[in-house]
């Protein structure tokens, strides 16, 4: 069912709880290397604010314990939102209670506030409604745009609902057009990329996609355990022995629903794990003992390049080799030329999940492909077709 969004909603005069999604990494020294996560909720704080707004943020910061370490506190973003929406933000320092009670009735349209890391409290993630109904007291209405814990039912997302009306952000809005949109109503020819380190992190992905898709490839690290489990040597390539039945089971379902697999044919392999290995490209039956694959080879480039062509709906989930070592990034960088082409050529490219936005921008054509998911472990669940709480949680429209 269609999920209201911001737009569904008059928040003229309205004080707006809004979850936004800033567990974004800092250095040692506490700044922030990466602000994707923030840079991607503007559209949504900017539309409140100029819609006549106060804006209440509540977010958390990494794992803290009982002790409420400093490290993980929210005020170590206050300088850069002020300086990314271009205005002062307040911040109060709890999220509930006296002083977040008094910061929020203070707060005027168009001023923003930002509360303390919510996971200070360990009713947040035990979704405990009375901390969520005092959360919910803050606001008369609230936004989620935190795709980046949809698949958790905490009380930020699934409680705060259950008091006051709560609907999707921009951003949220955008994870569920393209990946939810997609996964149901997908444009054929359809092709799931699949790779990544090991199968077992997959296979709900894969299962799902196989039900889905007209080809997946296969690649990465994950595609030596589906070699192996061909009786195909593989050296000392990544590779899971206990998951032997399970790659044989799904290349058993994608040849009962039809669905082609594009498994590597050739593949670098290199006599150390390291960025300054020997290395030498192979047949995918000629990977000798003491050597290992960290990337496919050109051939398999080819043959991916190949069923990539004609695509309308990509989805791309885990890098084709070690990225990290230049040496192992080519087969990476081959899959997003292909996507990239696709995606000019008129098809839906989603990538998400895992290390796959990393892999991607280190090939610099993030800006080539339609939908960069903000999730790593949501956008895997979501791909994986499971229910996401704090999606089901929104008003309906
Ligand atoms: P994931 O987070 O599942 O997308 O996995 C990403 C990781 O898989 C990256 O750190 C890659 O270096 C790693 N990876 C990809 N291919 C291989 C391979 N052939 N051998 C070992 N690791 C790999």
């Amino acid at each position: 069912m269609a999920k209201k969004t911001l737009k569904d909603i008059d928040v003229k005069g309205k004080k707006v709880f809004v979850r936004v999604d800033y567990n974004v990494p800092f250095d040692e020294n506490l700044n922030i290397t990466n602000d994707t996560r923030m840079v991607r909720t503007l559209p949504t704080i900017n539309y409140l604010l100029d819609n006549g707004a106060a804006v209440i943020l509540a977010c958390h910061i990494g794992r803290p314990t009982e002790a409420r370490e400093d490290k993980f506190s929210t005020k170590h973003l206050v300088k850069h939102l002020s300086e990314l929406l271009k205005k002062d933000v307040k911040w109060a320092a709890d999220c509930v209670g006296p002083e977040a009670e008094k910061a929020a009735a203070d707060l005027k349209p168009g001023e923003v506030l930002l509360l303390e890391n919510l996971r200070y409290h360990k009713e947040e993630k035990k979704n405990d409604p009375e901390f969520a109904k005092q959360l919910a007291s803050l606001a008369d209405v609230a936004v989620d745009d935190a795709f980046g814990v949809s698949h958790r039912a905490h009380a930020s997302n699934a409680g705060v609902p259950k008091y006051i009306e709560t609907v999707a952000g921009f951003l949220m809005e955008k994870e569920i057009n393209y990946i939810g949109n997609t996964l149901e109503n997908a444009q054929h020819p359809f092709v799931a990329i699949i790779g990544g380190a090991k199968v077992s992190d997959k296979i709900g992905v894969i299962s799902n996609m196989i039900d889905k898709v007209d080809t997946i490839i296969i690649g990465g690290g994950m595609a030596h355990t589906f070699d192996a489990a061909k009786g195909l040597p593989i050296g000392d390539s990544l590779c899971e022995p206990d998951k032997y039945d399970l790659a044989r089971e799904l290349l058993k379902k994608a040849e009962d629903k039809g669905v082609k697999v594009v498994l590597p044919v050739d593949l670098v392999i290199a006599d150390k794990f390291a960025a300054d290995a020997n290395t030498k490209t192979v047949p995918v039956d000629q990977v000798p003992d003491g050597w290992q694959a960290l990337d496919s080879g050109v051939k398999t480039s080819e043959e991916y390049t190949k069923a990539l062509a004609g695509a309308k709906t990509v989805i791309w989930n885990g890098p084709m080799g070690v990225f990290e070592f230049d040496a192992f990034a080519k087969g990476t960088l081959a899959v997003a030329k292909a996507v990239a082409k696709a995606t000019d050529e008129g098809a839906v490219s989603i990538v998400g999940g895992g290390d796959s936005v990393a892999a991607l921008k280190k090939t610099g054509l993030t800006e080539k492909i339609s939908h960069v998911s903000t999730g790593g472990g949501a956008t895997l669940e979501y791909l994986e077709g499971k229910e996401m709480p704090g999606i089901a949680a929104l008003a309906d429209k």
